[in-house]
């Protein structure tokens, strides 16, 4: 069971923080449609997501620099230099996610106000997708792999039907696709996704396999477990499959040991056999480390812990005969 005390004033406090770093001139217009400064900070209550409608450009595929260093992106291997995103808004509401920031300087102008509530509270769907599925000319993708999504779950309740309409207009066509979800609900398409085999990889994202720590970074997720057992679902459909360790935190008093916490995962890799595995650890963005404080109730010290924890991965993924890719950290994406 999870055993945090809410204590609104640190709450109040690291909201204060977080709300220092945005611009003076933004704060009236959080204020506006934040009713409280709770609202603003943390609230596992789904019903409290507010839904709004934007109009996409398409094509639906865009550039993205998540891709290998040799074609100039920052090194993830997510895709070969392009993505797919279909929403404003993510309600996993992942309390590390680097994404709210950005919503929060450019989201207002693109999608609407919404954008200016808590992470995870807002999410703005496209009002045109059909039209936009259907403007975009897939084969000039074909042979060529997307990221789905990077800016939020392609799985989330709200979007896994939309999902579905793309991965048939995409996947006939011939476009690849790197599908990354912390969602079960992927399950429901293994079969589809089968059918194209030597297009689709699909990959999860574990931080730690302790539940307690996981539910408080990861409020809307479902567990751990959960998603490692969607690469075993994956795995017997034949389908090609990635794990992302990540974000991958420093030891905390609800999880001491990150070595020990990494050591069950590589066991649990070990067993999983995944096409590949990639690790990186909390990087501070935006708001997210006064948050992820104030949820913890301790400081966090990144310190040295990138280089460590890089070493610590490398060698108990060799102990278990495995390899993986350490993602470092990168400023700019
Ligand atoms: S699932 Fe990804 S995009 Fe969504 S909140 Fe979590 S880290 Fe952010």
């Amino acid at each position: 069971m999870l055993n945090v005390e809410y204590n609104r004033d640190k709450y109040r406090e690291a909201a204060l923080k977080a709300w220092s770093t945005i611009r003076r001139n933004k704060i009236e217009k959080l204020k506006a449609v934040n009713e409280t400064f709770d609202d603003y900070i943390f609230d596992v209550d789904s019903r409290k997501i507010a839904y709004g409608t934007y109009r996409i450009n398409p094509p639906l595929i865009k550039k993205s620099k998540l891709t290998w260093v040799e074609k100039g992106g920052v090194g993830k291997e997510l895709s070969d230099g392009w993505s797919l995103n279909y929403a404003v808004g993510c309600t996993h509401a992942c309390r590390f996610c680097y994404v709210d920031s950005i919503h929060k300087r450019y989201g207002e102008r693109r999608a609407g106000p919404l954008v200016n509530r808590a992470w995870g509270n807002y999410l703005y769907l496209p009002s045109n997708m059909d039209e936009a599925i259907e403007k975009t000319k897939w084969e000039k993708w074909n042979g060529i792999e997307a990221m789905m999504s990077s800016t939020h779950d392609p799985y989330l309740p709200t979007l896994a039907a939309t999902t579905r309409k793309i991965l048939e207009a995409a996947l006939p066509a011939g476009v690849k696709l790197c599908i990354q979800t912390r969602s079960p609900l992927v399950s429901n398409d293994l079969d589809y996704l089968a059918e194209f085999k030597d297009q689709v990889r699909i990959q999860v994202s574990v931080a730690t396999l302790n539940r307690d720590l996981a539910r408080i970074i990861e409020p809307r997720v479902a567990p751990p477990e959960a998603r490692l057992n969607i690469i075993r679902e994956a795995k017997d459909y034949g389908l090609n499959t990635g794990i992302i360790v990540a974000p991958i935190m420093p030891a905390l008093k609800i999880r001491p040991s990150p070595s020990e916490d990494f050591e069950e995962i590589a066991i649990r890799l070990a067993e999983l056999q995944p096409d590949k595995i990639y690790g990186e650890c909390l990087h501070a963005r935006g708001s997210n480390m006064s948050e992820l404080e104030a949820m913890l109730d301790e400081k966090i010290d990144l310190g040295n812990f990138d280089s460590v924890m890089e070493a610590r991965f490398h060698k108990t993924l060799k102990k278990y005969n495995l390899n993986g890719r350490w993602w470092k950290e990168h400023r700019s994406n």
